[in-house]
């Protein structure tokens, strides 16, 4: 009954040759190192733990406890060292002249490429600045900026004097803003007068003026970098510009060293499912996980130019875009721009322009840009793309091969990673040299990942089967608490299934071992006794030619128990029917089965995101089930508009 059945067998992308004979592992070190990962993790990990440079080399690797009242997660405890340190100072003597970040501003004529002597110059003098608004070890900073490179700047200030960020996405409002503020008791906020996006500016200062005002007394200093150079109220006392404190503090600033468990940042999740929750990430196991995952999974070899899309309130940008990439000396590419702006081409002229030889984003970017059709990819070259990566969502196997055929060329490989802000790193993904391809499916666990598949009472199922994604043991990305709140955490995480993490996704594993994503386990619906992922019945609507996006939600059925309603997006130029809604349900139940077949189809112009491009089904469920008043924390949508168009051109249940 199984939508993905024919690629299961069918839809298998071998490893290219020539990615074979590169790559740092083919498919047989995979599953020898794979092996000791999970059957020896202590000697795996002492390894491996290698990879970044220790002040103190750590003799304990792993001392960890996922008992549901008593969660404890130690790794490396005994080591110490500077995540500013590995990712500058280490790389000065070997490539202090090479291009750590490449900067390409909103403006397609302009760009800036940062080596890694001058980042070390800029961070040093943040350092000094932070330390100038009172900021020692421990005390946590808020960063409001948009893509810029004083982002990563900020960031790598924090950690070198031991500070804890919280970066807030710059697209979040002052409530928003104002609320982690609060979560994570910051005195000192960074920001810029106003951002750049797509033309459009962006009005942080003001944003952050809201914001601290709201909090009196908590916001004792603002810094604030120039950007547009626009007219920004500042305020006497507690507002400066960076430039004017960094002319008068020192340059050098050496790094403090840190123990592998203090804290490192503090980031809240995306809100899909409800209100955020401050996540909080250590020192060592973070850093060594992000350094190494970035190594493997992107194949990461020294020259190559890596560009991940997401933005750095994300926790892609920072495992990815940052820390990842230049623990491991990279150049990493930092875009502060939109797809869309100027050209729908924008991407791929930015991947020709700078000969962009990873790319790594998000299926809604994939999704939104396949609406406009091939032409605005083909008129590009991307002839130094090898390539691709996807994280955020399932990626439905329609978008994979169009990503695949018309953004590749069919060269190059996709590496689908599953991964959430809590884990820190990647943990379900292809090796892009080991791991043949099935469109849709995010493929073979990581190094040290145990995924387990287990029913609604824990039990563990073996083989192939579907049920609720646990990881049985700890790796060291993972978070260490909720911030302030450790019993959150335990509740969370670990009491739903004891001594296990519970990821809060439903998963299916093939008969060859691959994991597939269904979607969140509150997505998983049930109709007349049949569990379905609505990952899947969103990939059969999404396969119909008319149809640009999807959004699947079940809803209280008379007969059936749930009921499937299906919001459906369609392309430009396309329009909405009686016919086509009649169309898409057939289409539905040959390509998945009768059991499958939406019961009400709702055109939708757009539907409700999170700010980083996400659907928030919990919404859609609610206007599905005629529960306006129950819409949640909506705080983190991007566009609250969409809801009312949702209400007002709601279907009738049957
Ligand atoms: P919140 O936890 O506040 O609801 P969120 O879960 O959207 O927000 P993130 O940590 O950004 O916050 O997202 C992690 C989730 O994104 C995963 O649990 C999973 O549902 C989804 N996801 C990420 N990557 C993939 C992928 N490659 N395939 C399928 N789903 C993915
Ligand atoms: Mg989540």
């Amino acid at each position: 009954m199984r939508g993905n059945a024919d690629h299961e067998t069918t839809g298998l992308y071998p490893v290219p040759a020539d990615w074979a004979a590169r790559a740092h592992v083919d498919e047989g070190a995979y599953n020898i190192m794979y092996e000791t990962s999970v059957t020896a993790p202590e000697a795996f990990w002492l390894h491996h733990g290698q990879c970044i440079d220790w002040f103190k080399p750590f003799t304990k690797v792993k001392n960890t406890s996922f008992a549901p009242d008593n969660v404890s997660i130690r790794w490396f405890e005994d080591g110490t060292t500077n995540v500013s340190y590995n990712c500058i100072d280490r790389h000065l003597a070997t490539r202090g002249d090479q291009v750590a970040i490449i900067w390409e501003s909103d403006d397609p004529g302009h760009d800036i490429k940062i080596t890694y002597r001058q980042l070390h110059t800029h961070v040093t003098k943040w350092a000094n600045v932070l330390k100038s608004q009172g900021v020692a070890r421990g005390d946590r900073v808020t960063i409001y900026l948009p893509m810029i490179p004083e982002a990563a700047y900020a960031m790598l200030a924090c950690t070198r004097i031991g500070a804890v960020h919280s970066v807030v996405f710059g697209g979040f409002s002052s409530d928003a803003l104002a609320d982690r503020i609060a979560g994570a008791a910051s005195s000192v906020v960074v920001t810029v007068d106003e951002g750049l996006r797509g033309g459009r500016k962006v009005p942080l200062k003001a944003n952050v003026d809201v914001a601290a005002n709201k909090l009196a007394g908590v916001v004792t200093s603002v810094i604030v970098v120039k950007r547009t150079g626009g007219d920004v109220a500042m305020t006497v006392g507690r507002d400066r510009y960076y430039d004017e404190l960094a002319a008068s503090v020192p340059d050098d600033c050496p790094p403090e060293e840190m123990g592998a468990e203090d804290p490192l940042f503090i980031l809240y999740t995306s809100g899909s499912t409800g209100k955020p929750k401050g996540v909080l990430h250590t020192t060592g196991g973070y850093l060594v996980y992000a350094a190494m995952t970035h190594q493997y999974v992107f194949d990461y070899h020294d020259g190559d130019i890596y560009w991940c899309t997401a933005d750095v309130g994300w926790v892609t940008g920072h495992s990815y875009i940052v820390y990842g990439p230049l623990a491991n000396g990279a150049t990493t590419l930092m875009f502060e721009g939109i797809p869309t702006y100027p050209t729908i081409s924008r991407f791929w002229d930015v991947v020709d322009k700078h000969k962009v030889n990873t790319f790594y984003t998000a299926p809604t970017a994939i999704r939104s840009l396949m609406g406009a059709g091939e032409e605005p990819v083909k008129r590009t070259k991307r002839k130094s793309l090898r390539l691709l990566g996807s994280v955020g969502e399932p990626i439905n196997p329609e978008a994979w091969e169009w990503y695949h055929r018309v953004v590749g060329d069919r060269r190059c490989p996709i590496v689908d990673t599953w991964w959430q802000t809590e884990t820190g790193g990647i943990l379900i993904t292809p090796l892009p040299g080991a791991t043949k391809l099935k469109p849709g499916s995010a493929t073979r666990p990581f190094f040290g990942v145990r995924p387990e598949i287990v029913d609604a009472e824990g039990k563990v199922l073996e083989g192939a089967t579907e049920g609720n994604l646990v990881i049985a043991e700890s790796w060291p990305g993972q978070m260490r608490t909720v911030y302030g709140d450790h019993k959150r955490f335990e509740e969370t995480y670990f009491a739903t299934y004891p001594n296990k993490y519970f990821t809060g996704d439903g998963c299916r594993r093939d008969a060859d071992g691959y994991y597939w994503i269904t979607g969140r386990v509150d997505d998983v619906i049930n109709v007349s006794g049949h569990r379905m992922g609505t990952a899947e019945v969103e990939s059969a609507l999404v396969a119909h030619p008319s149809v640009s996006e999807a959004a699947v939600v079940g809803y209280p059925h008379d007969i059936k128990g749930q009921g499937i309603y299906a919001y459906v997006t369609l392309m430009t130029g396309e329009k909405s029917s009686d016919a086509l809604s009649k169309e898409l349900v057939a289409h539905v139940r040959k390509e998945i089965g009768p059991i499958a077949s939406p019961d009400l189809i709702q055109f939708a112009p757009g539907l409700p995101k999170t700010r980083s491009g996400k659907i928030m089904r919990r919404i859609l469920r609610k206007i599905a089930e005629d529960e306006y008043g129950g819409l949640g924390d909506t705080s983190t949508l991007a566009d609250p508009a969409v809801i009312d168009d949702l209400i007002a051109n709601r279907q009738n249940k049957r």
